[in-house]
C-alpha cells in the first residue's frame, strides 16, 4: 500500500514562525525551516495602510570635524544635515523633533540660549525648518501626530520636543530618559512642563512596518529604525553611524559606551545584511543630497 502524501501538517511542523513583516505592500509571515534554518516568506494579504516615509529638513550644523571624528585635530569644518522622519501608516508617527526653536533663523540662538561654543558647532536653521513648520507644510498640525519617538535626547534630535507638550506623547527608552535627567551631556531642551513620556524598553514597534531597534552606545538609550517600505527595507542608523565613511571604516563617532557602541554597530551590520536594507546614516551630507534633499528641498517622501 502506498503511503499518504506528506501531510500539510507535517510540512507545517517543519517551519518555525519568526515574525510578521511588510514586503512590497503585502502582509507577510516570515518563517524558518526548523532543520536547515532557511528563512521563507508566506504572503498573507495586501497591507491595509502602506507605510509612507517623509524625510524632513530641520536645518544643518556647521561643525568642527572632531564633532563626528573624535580625536581629529585638523580643525576642518563639516556640514551635518539634521533630519526628522514622518512615518504615515496605521498611525502618524514623528521620529525626532530637530534643533531647538531658538536656533531657527538665528545662527547664535544656541549660544545665546544655552551657552554652546560656536567654534564647536553652529546651527544653520531657517525659520521654516522648525519641526512645527515642517509638518505644517505637509498639512499637519501638532495634534495630528499620534506619537513622537525620540531616537535619543541630544539637542539636534529633541530640540522641538517642547512643542508637543500637553498634546502628543514622546516615546523614549527608559535608559535615555534616565541619562538625560542625570547627565550634563544633555542641553535642557528635551523636557518641558506637561510633556508626557511613553517609556519603552529594548526593541519595539509603534505600528506595522516600523521596528525600533535599541542600539545603545552613542547615548545610553539610543534607538535606530528599520522600516519596511513597499520598495524594500530601509535601515536608519541614526547616530550609531554618522556617515557612510564611518560605516565603511567601521569607525565609531562620539560615544558614551564604547563596547555597547561596537555591539550596536555590529548588530546594524547584521540587520542590513539580513534584510538587504538600504542604509541611511545619521548626518551624511552627501547621502542627504543623493536622497533628493538638495538645497531648497524641504522634504522628500518614499513608499
Ligand atoms: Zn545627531
Amino acid at each position: 500500500m502506498d503511503g499518504p502524501p506528506r501531510s500539510s501538517r507535517s510540512r507545517l511542523a517543519r517551519y518555525h514562525f519568526l515574525e510578521r513583516i511588510t514586503l512590497r505592500g503585502m502582509d507577510v509571515a516570515r518563517v524558518a525551516d526548523v532543520h536547515t534554518g532557511r528563512r521563507q516568506e508566506a504572503i498573507r494579504a495586501p497591507v491595509k495602510h502602506p507605510l509612507e516615509l517623509t524625510i524632513l529638513r530641520c536645518g544643518l550644523l556647521d561643525a568642527d570635524r572632531s564633532v563626528i571624528h573624535p580625536g581629529d585635530d585638523s580643525h576642518k569644518r563639516v556640514l551635518l544635515p539634521v533630519p526628522a522622519f514622518l512615518l504615515r501608516g496605521e498611525r502618524t508617527v514623528l521620529v525626532d523633533t530637530g534643533l531647538p526653536p531658538p536656533a531657527a533663523g538665528n545662527p547664535h540662538g544656541l549660544e545665546e540660549s544655552y551657552g554652546t561654543d560656536p567654534a564647536w558647532i553652529r546651527p544653520m536653521v531657517g525659520e521654516d525648518e522648525r519641526i512645527d513648520r515642517q509638518i505644517g507644510r505637509l498639512g499637519l498640525r501638532i495634534e495630528d501626530i499620534d506619537l513622537v519617538i525620540g531616537t535619543h535626547f541630544h539637542f539636534d534630535h529633541a530640540g522641538g520636543n517642547a512643542l508637543f507638550a500637553g498634546k502628543v506623547p514622546v516615546a523614549v527608552q527608559e535608559a535615555e530618559l534616565a541619562a538625560a535627567r542625570e547627565s550634563d551631556g544633555y542641553m535642557p531642551i528635551w523636557d518641558a512642563p506637561e510633556l508626557r513620556f511613553e517609556v519603552v524598553h529594548g526593541d519595539w514597534s509603534p505600528m506595522p512596518g516600523v521596528e525600533m531597534l535599541f542600539t545603545p552606545g552613542h547615548s545610553a538609550g539610543h534607538q535606530s529604525i528599520l522600516l519596511r517600505l513597499q520598495d524594500g527595507a530601509w535601515l536608519f542608523t541614526i547616530d550609531s553611524v554618522y556617515t557612510e565613511e564611518h560605516w565603511r571604516q567601521n569607525e565609531l563617532g562620539a560615544v558614551t559606551d564604547v563596547s555597547a557602541a561596537r555591539d550596536s554597530l555590529q548588530r546594524l551590520r547584521d540587520i542590513a545584511a539580513r534584510e538587504s536594507a538600504r542604509v541611511i546614516f545619521g548626518h551624511d551630507i552627501g547621502q542627504w543630497e543623493s536622497l533628493g534633499m538638495a538645497e531648497g528641498e524641504s522634504s522628500v517622501s518614499f513608499r
